[in-house]
């Protein structure tokens, strides 16, 4: 029967909404759902090919066990098995989840409840960890909780946006048309982007400071200290709901312009004519991603954009505010869950006793986790040395996206048992997996996912379950089932979330930004339902639109936000032996590392192969010719690419995309190249920025 379903876009954090059409011969067709808030209709051109990337072409159909065809309950009974083998001989730490912002709030919630609740260790992180860990770190460190101030709206309401480590028409494409939207309404509306390369955002800005890699802090630090003594400076802001403005300034005030203007490679007009700009707008909202977050040094660059908002009481109100924008579809309902190896559930804190007292409880788990897991980087670490002897890794590929990447195909390799939960079965991790789980796709799973604005969507399913796949959660529940733990037996999608729904609201009573708790106990007709709403939305009250902290109510103790004295510096991993800095990055037609957008033709008549930017005085220097083979290289591996000369890649450094895997491109795995080399406050691992060797292959 011909039917339309409203679901959302699995690619992004914009998390758009989709409205599916199964027609009477079973092809299906997408738009885009035009009372979905945060699309209002549009989709860029990922979510418009979703139909083609629905192909059974290498789907995982059915478990398999050391590569051959299984039944469920020997391949579930197994899993049980090996899990509760290591557990008991080398206790709950020597076991490992690693999954993904792909993962439905669904999966990732039961997940969570396994791992911490009931299995007892906090070893469960995600690839997350790759993309948003420096903004939580950072957002914690500030305002005591995980919490992004304010909606979509914001974007279209500021009289300037500043667009930082963002390649936004590329990566965050219906955000963009949004604020070109607004812009071409209201002309005087002003963009600027901080990238240290000419993206096609920058194409559309008024100002783009083309910015040293890693410059972040001294650029927000120097306007902090100009903002300090002008006429922007809020003082009964900073006076009413902040502490520790005064050391946050001292250490911004320790560099001159000159120093900042050699720290970021902008020139000293540059820098005034910036600041000048966020002095005299009121209306600014600073948004940021990877080039911020996937750093050395990102959890001090988010504090640094956060300090300047605080300072000037820009924030929390329409128009205003700092802006998180999170690279996945369900990075921020995963975070929800705790689903970070340093969280909690519901946004609980891992190190207070009395929290995890609490989600125990609530659970009525027979222990909880006491300490923070291992976070990814370190967490294949410890795969790598043996510490780890069964490791789960579910909806992600971290044979291509992890750095050192090699060295985790080896990891993975060695590892005593290793499943992996996946809709493919040909991905670089799922060939090393011991048992192989079948997992449901887009258009088949059913959920919920939060986006960048702290809106909760439904993913609904209009496809019939292929082969023998399920969803991951139930994987997961089926597998604390054999392991002998109550508490897992849900019938279905509905019941996960009215259960997380309630532990939100669990003791909240205010004192926690997460509380969904006016969705608690609902049941499957209403989940099914159920329209997108931003949280919180606590017991009792309607969905509305909510910003954060336009008068205080932080979560910290004294209900203030700290301003953190964080100090520049460069981290800079160049050398004689490797003097080309390497940056990476999405392309605007591909997604991760290809599984589904791989599918669609058309996606790929975009850029077509893998490739890696260089600018043409380089190029001639080294001998490198206009679409020749170049191998980049340096003491962690080898890729080779083909050469795309461009005056936007500023010269000494290139830039190549993160998609490519072996399965469509030999030696073009970009993470072989990027060391394991992470921000010692949130575990990211700096993936904008590695030395490499650059000549022609
Ligand atoms: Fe999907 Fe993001 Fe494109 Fe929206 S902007 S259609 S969520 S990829």
């Amino acid at each position: 029967m011909p039917h339309e379903t409203r679901t959302t876009c699995p690619y992004c954090g914009v998390g758009c909404g989709v409205i599916a059409k199964v027609d009477e011969h079973g092809i299906v067709s997408v738009k885009g759902d035009p009372d979905h808030p945060a699309n209002l209709g549009r989709l860029c051109s990922k979510g418009s090919a979703l139909a083609d990337t629905l192909s059974m072409d290498g789907r995982a159909l059915f478990p398999e066990i050391r590569g051959e065809r299984a039944d469920w309950n020997d391949a579930l009974d197994l899993v049980a098995q090996k899990f509760s083998e290591a557990i008991a001989e080398h206790g709950p730490d020597s076991v490992a989840f690693y999954v993904s912002g792909q993962c439905l709030t669904e999966d990732y919630y039961v997940a969570n409840k396994l791992m911490k609740g009931f299995i007892g260790s906090a070893n469960i992180d995600t690839n997350s960890r790759l993309c948003m860990a420096s903004s939580v770190a950072g957002h914690r460190r500030a305002f005591g909780s995980d919490t992004v101030p304010g909606t979509y709206e914001d974007l279209e309401l500021a009289d300037l946006i500043i667009l930082v480590g963002s390649n936004l028409a590329w990566c965050h494409p219906v955000l963009n048309q949004r604020i070109q939207a607004a812009k071409q309404s209201r002309p005087g509306m002003k963009i600027v982007t901080i990238d240290p390369r000419r993206s096609v955002s920058a194409d559309l800005a008024d100002m783009h400071l083309m910015i040293r890699s890693d410059g972040d802090v001294a650029l927000f630090n120097g306007l902090l200290a100009h903002l300090a003594s002008s006429s922007a400076f809020d003082h009964d802001y900073v006076a009413a709901h902040t502490t520790g403005f005064p050391d946050a300034l001292e250490v911004a005030k320790s560099r001159t312009i000159l120093d900042i203007s050699q720290e970021t490679g902008l020139t000293v007009v540059e820098l005034r004519a910036f600041y000048r700009l966020f002095e005299t707008t009121g209306k600014v909202v600073t948004c940021y991603s990877q080039g911020v977050n996937q750093s050395s040094i990102g959890t001090d660059k988010v504090n640094a954009i956060l300090n300047c908002h605080l300072a000037t009481g820009r924030i929390g109100k329409p128009g205003m505010g700092p802006f998180s924008l999170t690279g996945q579809p369900n990075a921020m309902g995963g975070r929800e869950v705790g689903g970070l190896a340093n969280m909690l559930a519901a946004h609980m804190n891992i190190e207070s006793e009395a929290d995890r007292e609490r989600v125990q409880r609530f659970w009525n788990a027979p222990t909880i986790a006491q300490k923070p897991g291992l976070k990814a980087v370190d967490m294949f670490e410890a795969v790598a040395d043996g510490r780890i002897k069964a490791l789960w890794i579910m909806a992600t590929n971290p044979v291509v996206s992890m750095p050192d990447a090699d060295r985790v195909r080896e990891a993975i390799r060695n590892c005593p048992f290793v499943v992996v939960s996946d809709i493919q079965k040909n991905t670089d991790t799922a060939a090393l997996a011991h048992v192989l789980l079948p997992a449901t796709g887009w258009g088949e799973k059913d959920g919920t996912v939060t986006n960048s604005e702290r809106r909760i969507s439904r993913q609904r399913g209009f496809l019939d379950l292929p082969g023998e796949t399920r969803p991951d959660w139930w994987h997961m529940a089926e597998v604390a089932k054999r392991m002998g733990f109550a508490g897992f037996d849900y019938a279905g999608p509905a019941e996960i979330f009215a259960e997380h729904a309630a532990l939100s609201a669990f003791e909240n009573g205010g004192s926690r930004d997460f509380d969904i708790g006016a969705r608690a106990n609902m049941g499957a007709d209403e989940f099914d339902a159920m329209m997108p709403f931003q949280w919180p939305q606590p017991r009792g009250m309607a969905a509305s639109t909510t910003r954060f902290f336009a008068k205080g109510g932080f979560y910290t103790p004294d209900r203030r936000a700290r301003f953190i004295a964080v100090k520049s510096g460069r981290d800079d991993r160049t050398g004689s032996d490797a003097p080309f800095i390497l940056n990476t990055g999405r392309i605007r037609d591909q997604w991760h590392t290809m599984t589904r957008t791989g599918k669609a033709a058309r996606l790929s008549s975009h850029l077509a192969e893998p490739f890696v930017e260089i600018n043409p005085a380089d190029a001639l220097e080294l001998g490198i010719s206009k679409a020749g083979l170049v191998q980049l290289e340096n003491g962690f591996g080898s890729v080779v690419l083909r050469a795309l000369l461009t005056e936007r890649q500023p010269r000494g450094s290139v830039f190549v995309p993160m998609h490519w895997t072996d399965e469509y491109a030999a030696d073009a795995r970009i993470g072989a190249l990027l060391a394991p080399r992470t921000d010692p406050v949130s575990g990211q691992p700096a993936l904008k920025h590695a030395g490499v060797r650059v000549r022609p292959a």
